[in-house]
């Protein structure tokens, strides 16, 4: 067969795994143009109840999709279901917020703007602002404004038509690939609803809600192919390959077979390995891992189950922060923990405390307090924190709670948290409210001082949970949030498997579990190194679960050790060609070709 005039080949960011082959569709988001009109006092206060009745209009529409969503969600996939009715109550939430509502509000009665002006002047300001922040979750967010504002916009450009204007993701062929500039969560959710096969967006990231919820509907999505609309036209034959990040447009009948043939063969292997969700992770030689999932959202919980995970490792709570001018109250922070500890009850679930600061700054967060993050963070800011471990005490009476704490550089700092919690649970006996009793308090050793006193740290703490997003920026100096060549974030430097030795000697030694939940533990291909270092248990995105417990149950312990004990005589490189190999030779089903060519150690 002849292979050439093949199709182009681009290359994006996979964020939803799957393979397709459809004709696109594009779609372009029309911009509102925005008028800019001063108006004279008498019109002000009728301007004003303009701008509010479009926002009631885009509450409405949302509740629509909120429940048009709940009846066309398949059932047995809660988890889907659960997710987007979240985002889209976040995004209802969004459209009250007081820094678009009110600074709007204030540009007409003050300025005297129209409300489009007045929108458009908020929205610049919030977009600015978003987009300075470094971290890449949170400049995320400010796409999310956009999305709202725009559709704000709508509204007010149709005046008093009562008829919503139409969406345009309503008319999109079956099975179509979704082209587009950038999706909001709401129009993925509406697309999706049309049966697309898959997305291609120019801008996004993992970690951004669309990604979110192409993943949680089993959409396969490519993402990150800026200038991708020079060369993609309505109708062209496109594959796109959710897994390697890449798209072919206008393939040849050769590479036709040649995704066919991958796709199937990835889901035949997916599908297999779901079958271990009620196996024990436990080596052929007996030695035994937990495995549980990292959460982002409580919506996310039920999903941990299907997929085999048991209980939660990793439940980040900052995302609760965020969006907000002020800190969610004690009773919202109680309710959010509560739900997850039910929905996975009888399972622990670790709840990481506020991991803000640095650059993941929250809004209400004075100038004081800047560059202080995390642990650091919470007690130069006690009150705050007092009422985040008031709310996890509370939150203790539903299910095994663990209190897990980011960032700890120090023996100090784990003293001080166990000093605040004895008067937090004071505070909350004072109100007649108890809580269960011993609950365990966990360090984070991401901060490479904390896994060189992992011994003294490890006499104060009931478990340790590493890491490794931080530990390898701060260890390697190289930051997570930019491209780095691969030799500088290879785990298998020496220095690097030494610092994980001493963490999981210390933990042991002193009889506690050492876990790991940085981005690692998800890694099928680093499986058998966290095996040979002996942690106990590995928390990770909850579809990672399968294929890393299917490494763990088909590599013996003494095996893993023999291997990490040949690393001692190699450098970094040669370990990770070896460990290639030897992953290729074991698991040749579950290691592609991409994986051994430029594995993606960080986030
Ligand atoms: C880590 O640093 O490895 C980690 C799990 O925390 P985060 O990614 O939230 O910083
Ligand atoms: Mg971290």
């Amino acid at each position: 067969m002849r292979h050439e005039n093949l199709g182009i080949v681009l290359q994006g960011e996979g964020v939803s795994e799957g393979i397709v082959l459809g004709a696109v569709a594009r779609w372009d988001r029309h911009e509102t143009l925005v008028e800019h009109v001063r108006l004279p006092e008498s019109l002000v206060n009728a301007e004003v109840s303009r701008f509010y009745e479009a926002i009631a209009r885009a509450e409405r529409e949302i509740d629509e999709l909120y429940v048009s969503l709940a009846a066309s969600t398949p059932k047995g996939s809660p988890a889907v279901e659960g997710e987007h009715l979240g985002l889209l109550d976040a995004h209802k939430m969004m459209l009250r917020d007081p820094s678009i509502v009110n600074d709007t509000e204030r540009y007409i009665r003050e300025e005297h703007l129209n409300a489009e002006w007045a929108l458009s002047m908020t929205l610049k300001r919030l977009e600015g602002m978003f987009a300075s922040v470094k971290d890449p979750f949170f400049r995320e967010r400010g796409q999310d404004i956009h999305h709202i504002g725009e559709r704000l916009m709508q509204f007010l450009a149709q005046g008093d038509d009562a008829e919503a204007p139409p969406s345009p993701l309503t008319h999109l062929p079956q099975g179509a690939i979704l082209f587009a500039h950038s999706l909001s969560p709401a129009e993925a959710l509406a697309a999706s609803r049309q049966q697309v096969a898959a997305f291609v967006i120019e801008v996004g990231s993992t970690s951004g809600h669309t990604a979110i919820i192409a993943r949680s509907l089993g959409i396969p999505a490519v993402v990150g192919l800026a200038g991708a609309g020079d060369v993609v036209g309505d109708g062209d034959r496109v594959i796109v390959d959710g897994f390697e990040g890449e798209i072919v447009v206008r393939p040849t009948e050769y590479e036709e077979i040649l995704y066919a043939r991958r796709a199937n063969r990835a889901k035949a292997v997916r599908r297999a390995v779901r079958q271990n969700r009620t196996l024990p992770a436990e080596t052929p030689d007996g030695f035994s891992m937990v495995l549980r999932a990292n959460l982002d959202f409580a919506a996310q919980a039920p999903q941990v189950e299907a997929l085999g995970g048991r209980g939660v490792g990793l439940y980040r709570t900052e995302f609760l922060f965020l969006e907000r001018t002020g800190p969610p109250t004690e009773d919202e922070q109680t309710e959010a923990y509560v739900s997850v500890l039910k929905a996975l009850a009888p399972h622990p679930v670790t709840i990481r405390t506020l991991d803000v600061g640095g650059d993941k700054m929250i809004k209400f967060s004075g100038p004081e307090h800047a560059g202080l993050r995390a642990i650091r963070y919470c007690l130069a800011n006690e009150d705050l924190f007092l009422m985040q471990l008031r709310a996890l005490l509370r939150a203790s009476n539903h299910g095994e709670l663990r209190i897990l704490v980011p960032f700890i550089a120090s023996p100090y700092e784990v003293r001080e948290v166990r000093r605040l919690l004895a008067i937090a649970s004071e505070q909350l006996k004072e109100r007649g409210i108890r809580h269960a009793p011993d609950i365990p308090v966990g360090a984070m050793i991401e901060v490479p001082v904390a896994a060189l006193s992992a011994q003294q740290l490890a006499r104060e703490v009931d478990f340790f949970s590493v890491g490794t997003n931080d530990l390898i920026q701060y260890t390697m100096a190289v930051s997570r949030e930019s491209a780095a060549p691969d030799y500088l974030t290879n785990p298998l430097q020496s220095g690097f498997l030494k610092l994980l030795r001493m963490i999981t000697d210390a933990g042991h030694h002193a009889g506690i579990t050492t876990a790991i939940c940085g981005e690692l533990a998800g890694k099928p291909w680093f499986a058998p190194i966290l095996i040979a270092l002996g942690f106990n248990e590995l928390s990770m995105t909850p579809e990672a679960i399968p294929l890393v417990k299917e490494v763990i149950r088909r590599t013996p312990r003494a095996e893993a050790l023999a291997l990490l004990q040949k690393f001692n005589k190699m450098d970094a490189e040669e370990a990770k060609d070896y460990l290639d190999s030897y992953m290729v030779e074991h698991f040749p089903e579950i290691v592609t070709p991409r994986f051994r060519g430029a594995p993606h150690y960080m986030r």
